[in-house]
């Protein structure tokens, strides 16, 4: 395993986040003053009698999306690399790396209309259902390194780590597209690919499990089926090459959407969700600049910091 300070997590104040986090973020972010939200105490998870989680799984009921260059680095890691190689195996990634497939958004979406606590539909697969630890720690997602249940200073808390999610899932969806460019895929073709899996939605799924079909994941991994990890792994190496860059490589970056694709599934779904999902309307649009994201990020930092002081 390369001891590149990449692998290593390191400290946001109290947190710990991937290693990772200091290169993709502009270099004030590892300077932030962060409390720690000491009510999250997730080994004894308040919302298990709170809310009736269940005790194994909480709240990780999600199927995170992890970028490929993650799943990339978590392949160079020994601890992660077999649990990574068994997931790619069972059909569940896509060249951009973690994707919700058709039934497991169906089933997930069951869950947030109707939770059984007792039998969540979704769990993430990189959960350790015995220990209650995350298997995939060192390389978890923006969205996993920032969510916290409870907010020791409340609304100010809150919209600050609402915030850095909202910019770190932005700067990996940008990475993620560049590193398939910069490895030779033709990422506009693959958004074109994915949009018309929109035309043909029961082909998605694997007929025999909630995995992505092998007809569409040969059709979105082309020339790299059948090599997945490699592909991973070489989008984690241009990433890791240019780690001193990756901010102003992530605001260069023209962010690709599956609109077409999506659009065909909110319809399909609409069919037995209705009432929930006409009240989540798609985003329109171009989605917001990483440069917006950042600026709102040093506005709630500093409404955090104000709070401290009243
Ligand atoms: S963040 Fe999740 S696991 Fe942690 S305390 Fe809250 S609900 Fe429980
Ligand atoms: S990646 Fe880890 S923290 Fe995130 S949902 Fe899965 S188990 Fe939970």
């Amino acid at each position: 395993m390369s001891l590149d300070p990449v692998f290593e997590p390191i400290k946001l104040g109290a947190h710990t986040v991937p290693g990772l986090w200091r290169y993709m973020f502009p270099d004030d972010v590892m300077y932030f003053r962060v409390d720690p939200e000491t009510k999250s105490s997730c080994f004894n998870c308040p919302q298990v009698k709170a809310a009736g989680f269940h005790p194994s799984v909480r709240c990780c009921t999600v199927i995170p999306r992890v970028p490929n260059f993650l799943l990339g680095m978590a392949l160079f890691d020994s601890r992660t690399e077999p649990m990574i190689t068994d997931y790619i195996a069972k059909g569940y990634v896509l060249p951009e790396g973690c994707n919700i497939s058709p039934s497991q958004l169906s089933a997930s979406l069951s869950y947030i209309v109707k939770p059984d606590r007792d039998k969540p539909t979704v769990i993430c697969p990189f959960l350790n259902r015995e220990s209650k630890a995350c298997r995939l720690y060192s390389y978890r997602t923006t969205v996993c390194s920032t969510f916290f249940c409870h907010h020791d200073r409340g609304d100010e808390g809150r919209i600050f780590w609402e915030d850095l999610q909202d910019l770190g899932s932005q700067i990996e969806a940008a990475l993620g597209q560049w590193a398939l460019g910069e490895v030779g895929f033709d990422v506009a073709s693959y958004f074109n690919r994915f949009n018309s899996l929109g035309l043909s939605l029961d082909s998605s799924n694997d007929p025999g499990s909630d995995a992505w079909s092998e007809s569409s994941r040969k059709l979105l991994f082309g020339d790299w089926y059948g090599r997945e990890g490699d592909l991973f792994k070489r989008c984690a190496d241009v990433v890791i090459a240019h780690k001193d860059q990756l901010y102003a490589i992530a605001c260069r970056q023209n962010i690709l959407q599956t609109a077409t694709y999506d659009e065909a599934t909110r319809k399909e779904l609409l069919k037995n969700f209705p009432a929930y999902l006409v009240s989540e309307a798609l985003p329109e649009g171009t989605p917001e600049t990483i440069q917006s994201l950042w600026y709102s990020v040093q506005l709630s930092h500093r409404n955090l910091q104000l709070s401290r002081q009243s």
